[in-house]
């Protein structure tokens, strides 16, 4: 892949550079209301702006972006610490697999609320017996009268407090080989058969849920991508949730690295062997996640779909993220301690990287299998 962005790329570049110059509205406030709501606007200036959903199709509200210009757009992003849009579950998965695997009906309901996020969406794959081993999961769907009835429990729900729809996997055919027996529903979170209650993370945040479904209601037509076809939905939204973990973030750890560089100048130990060691074998590894996510963007180029190399950047990236932040809280010593310190924060949100969005290990036997072509364990 040549890496060199041509003149239209670099002009897109520096026009998007100036107005997130102008727009950009800084980090969250404190209170998870509030920075809920900061997200929720930041997400309705970049729609107002055609920044929301911008690598969609133009027919479905997005921009039709090139990868590269997606990955300039991360970039951007993570150079100028913009926040995140709040319905970041809806753009990066919702979105897509509805455009890939939806009616048009279900395209026209959809897809404008996520990109203006008056419709915030959650993801309900996890169950607290199936993580790694989704297609075990337990949760059942029943049809009765043209309508779907849902009983079972999804665990870790990212946004399902704040969620209208949630993307549902669930048994349907109890009687056929695993991966064959599973559908994906879109459920309507707002129903008294859907309770949701909040977890609270090691960081304080109350960011994931558990959720409870009691005969939950969904209509035939909310099925995506016909009944019994769940497995293959899900793979595409697994596939568009690494896809986008990697090139996004990549950026966001070089930025990182770089706010690590200055902390060891401020704290005098810039010089010391040890941390000029670590900080340099940091940077080795940010720049080779910097090109392996390259790297997948080509591979996507070629196949027009995510595939499974977006495995490894997620691996690299939970590696890197993680070393980043504990030479952090090395260097700061028992300041790094302190609850309300910024590097303390991303320390512990750090050690969720390796878990959420597949686990390293599964990521690993993914790249073995079905990058290296390696024989499989099992
Ligand atoms: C911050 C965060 C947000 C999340 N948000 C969501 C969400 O919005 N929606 C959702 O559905 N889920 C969400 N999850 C759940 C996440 O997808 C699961 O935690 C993950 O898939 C692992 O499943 P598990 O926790 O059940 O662990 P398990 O699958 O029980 O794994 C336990 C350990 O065994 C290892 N292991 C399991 N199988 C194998 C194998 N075959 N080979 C080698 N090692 C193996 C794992 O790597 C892990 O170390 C979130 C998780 C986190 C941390």
């Amino acid at each position: 892949m040549d890496l060199t962005l041509s003149p239209s790329e670099r002009e897109f570049r520096d026009r998007l550079r100036a107005w997130l110059a102008g727009n950009n509205p800084g980090p969250d406030p404190p209170g998870d209301d509030a920075a809920f709501e900061h997200r929720r606007d930041w997400q309705r200036k970049l729609f107002d702006a055609g920044y929301a959903g911008f690598a969609w199709p133009k027919e479905y509200g997005g921009q039709g972006a090139t990868l590269v210009e997606q990955a300039i757009f991360g970039e951007e992003m993570a150079r100028a610490k913009a926040p995140q849009p709040v319905n970041i579950l809806g753009l990066v998965m919702g979105g897509p697999v509805v455009i890939h695997h939806g009616t048009e009906e279900q395209k026209e309901r959809w897809l404008r609320p996520i990109l203006t996020a008056d419709e915030i969406w959650c993801q309900g794959f996890s169950e607290p017996e199936s993580g790694s081993d989704l297609a075990s999961l337990k949760t059942r769907a029943i049809k009765s009268n043209g309508e779907w009835l849902v009983t079972g429990q999804k665990v870790w729900t990212t946004y399902a407090r704040r969620s209208k729809w949630c993307m549902l996997v669930a048994r349907t055919d109890p009687d056929a080989p695993k991966h064959q027996g599973l559908t994906y529903f879109i459920m309507d979170m707002e129903q008294d058969a859907v309770q949701v209650r909040p977890l609270a993370q090691i960081t304080g945040e109350p960011e994931f849920n558990e959720l409870f479904m009691e005969e939950a209601r969904i209509p035939d037509e909310n099925v995506v991508g016909g009944v019994g076809n769940g497995w293959g939905v899900a793979i595409t939204t697994l596939m568009n949730e690494r896809a986008g973990l990697g090139a996004a973030s990549a950026a966001g750890v070089r930025i990182a690295l770089g706010e690590l560089r200055e902390l060891a100048d401020e704290r005098g130990v810039a010089d010391d062997p040890v941390v000029r060691q670590r900080i340099g074998q940091l940077t080795i590894e940010v720049e080779l996640l910097r090109l392996n996510a390259w790297r997948g963007l080509s591979a996507i180029m070629k196949r027009g779909v995510p595939g499974p190399e977006g495995s490894l950047p997620k691996w690299q990236w939970s590696e890197v993220n993680q070393a980043l932040t504990e030479l952090a809280i090395d260097i700061l010593g028992e300041d790094g301690a302190a609850w309300d310190s910024p590097w303390a924060y991303r320390f512990l949100r750090a050690r969720a990287n390796s878990i959420e969005g597949g686990t390293t290990e599964i990521l690993k036997n993914i790249v073995a299998e079905r990058v290296l072509g390696l024989p499989k364990l099992r």
